[in-house]
């Protein structure tokens, strides 16, 4: 099997802590890397958004990432990419025909991608499977709630719209959650049918929990003190600023706690991204008088992650607004229960009193409690509940099994696909 997968914005090689990096990369690295286990060939294409990249990097004998000229070689806000969507789709069908090479199958991720995917898909008559990551209406319904929405309003119009569109004319989604699923049947009324649910899963090769106390002899913590744990994007709707509140109540019953906070810019450019939210959250610190408990470390590459999650006795993820959210997967994998706001993929995720609590969305006195309670009760109470569910529902391997077989669907039909006759002939067997 042969899949073409288009990842936008999102380049899977990109350092976390570049621009806009984050989930979606994590996770369309992991899935190529994951179905070439099983044979598969994928090639993934993204915008080349750097002049010093490589135009094709091979990540191993199955999987490559191949940079589409769209617009200059540099950074462009997603909210732009419109602007140079018909290059990009149409530089991708160019190296198709370039290198003769035939696809059985498109995955597309986001919703530019799930346009180029559907011109493709037309084009050649092939299968096409669309993630959404985040859908429109939702970013913007929170946007608005949070007076973020700006002059935003006509690009949400545009989005909303091509994204039912993907919905009617895709032949597959995939939602990542079954709170995803309703939404995405609600918003566009398609065929529920139509949508299989496979989550995002996590590498339990790289993830599983270590010893606490030989983790923290290593990054230098000591054993009577709690550990909050927050990874991820430095941004507004990641609700930093509701946890630093909510901490503050925290440290009248635990004096000795600490907050550590891991993420954000690595760059001076991604940096001057984030300075209004920093500046923001260096003021909280400040005037809630949480200095010496607040630890910043920046971005840090995945593989260190489970010493963190592992020292930690709660991950706490505050968000206003997640689609998914990868982190509450990698701490569950090391054994380390997780504090979320209840809202998105977090739901399905975190099971409330069982790998940890469900606290309300932007409710620091609720996330207060949830914590306190999660401390209370202690991490062991929770942690192999944690490793079992990931073990059960959010395991790459057999996440990736799952897709095989969605796929494989759909290439048994795919002479039942228009024009299927069209478009380079296949350039090698199935692996
Ligand atoms: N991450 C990382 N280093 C950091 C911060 C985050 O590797 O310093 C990774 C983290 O391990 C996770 C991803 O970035 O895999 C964040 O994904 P998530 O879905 O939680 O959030 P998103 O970025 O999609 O909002």
């Amino acid at each position: 099997m042969r899949i073409l997968m288009i990842s936008d914005h999102s380049d899977p090689l990109a350092d976390i802590g570049s621009k806009e990096a984050g989930g979606q990369n994590i996770y369309v690295y992991y899935l190529a890397r994951f179905l070439a286990r099983s044979g598969v060939f994928v090639d993934i294409y993204t915008r080349w958004d750097r002049k010093t990249k490589k135009e094709i990097r091979t990540i191993n004998h199955h999987v490559r990432v191949i940079r589409v000229k769209a617009g200059p070689k540099r950074y462009l806000p997603k909210e732009q990419f419109l602007t140079v969507l018909d290059e990009f789709t149409n530089n991708i069908m160019r190296r198709m025909e370039r290198e003769n090479i035939q696809y059985d199958l498109i995955h597309t991720n986001y919703w530019y991608s799930g346009l180029a995917g559907l011109a493709i898909a037309k084009k050649y008559g092939l299968p096409h499977y669309h993630v959404y990551h985040s859908l429109g209406q939702i970013r913007r319904d929170t946007l608005q709630n949070y007076n973020k929405l700006g002059n935003g309003l006509v690009l949400y119009e545009e989005r909303n719209a091509s994204e039912e569109k993907i919905a009617k004319e895709a032949t597959g989604i995939i939602a990542t959650s079954p709170v995803e699923k309703d939404t995405i049947i609600k918003l566009f009324n398609v065929n529920p049918g139509k949508i299989s649910v496979i989550p995002i899963g996590v590498d339990q090769k790289i993830f599983y929990p270590r010893n606490y106390y030989r983790v923290r002899r290593r990054l230098r913590i000591s054993e009577d003190e709690k550990v909050l744990l927050y990874v991820g994007r430095i941004e507004w709707r990641k609700g930093i600023n509701t946890l630093l509140f909510a901490f503050q109540s925290v440290l009248k019953q635990y004096p000795r706690s600490r907050l550590v906070i891991i993420g954000g810019g690595k760059t001076d450019s991604v940096k001057r991204l984030e300075i209004e939210d920093i500046n923001r959250q260096q003021q909280l610190i400040s005037e809630l008088g949480l200095g010496n408990h607040v630890a910043h470390l920046g971005p840090k590459p995945q593989k260190e992650l489970p010493y963190y999650y592992s020292a930690a006795d709660v991950c706490v993820v505050p968000s206003y607004y997640e689609p998914f959210g990868i982190v509450p997967l990698e701490s569950m994998a090391c054994g380390t229960p997780v504090v979320a706001s209840r809202t998105g993929g977090l739901q399905y995720t975190v099971q409330d009193r069982i790998t940890g609590r469900l606290a309300e969305v932007r409710n620091q006195a609720d996330l207060a409690e949830k914590l306190t309670d999660v401390l209370e009760n202690g991490k062991l109470y929770y942690s192999n509940k944690c490793v079992e569910r990931v073990d059960k529902l959010f395991n790459w391997e057999k996440i990736s099994k799952q897709y095989i077989y969605h796929f494989n669907r759909h290439i048994d039909r795919k002479e039942n696909h228009a024009d299927s006759n069209a478009g380079p002939v296949r350039r090698t067997g199935t692996a």
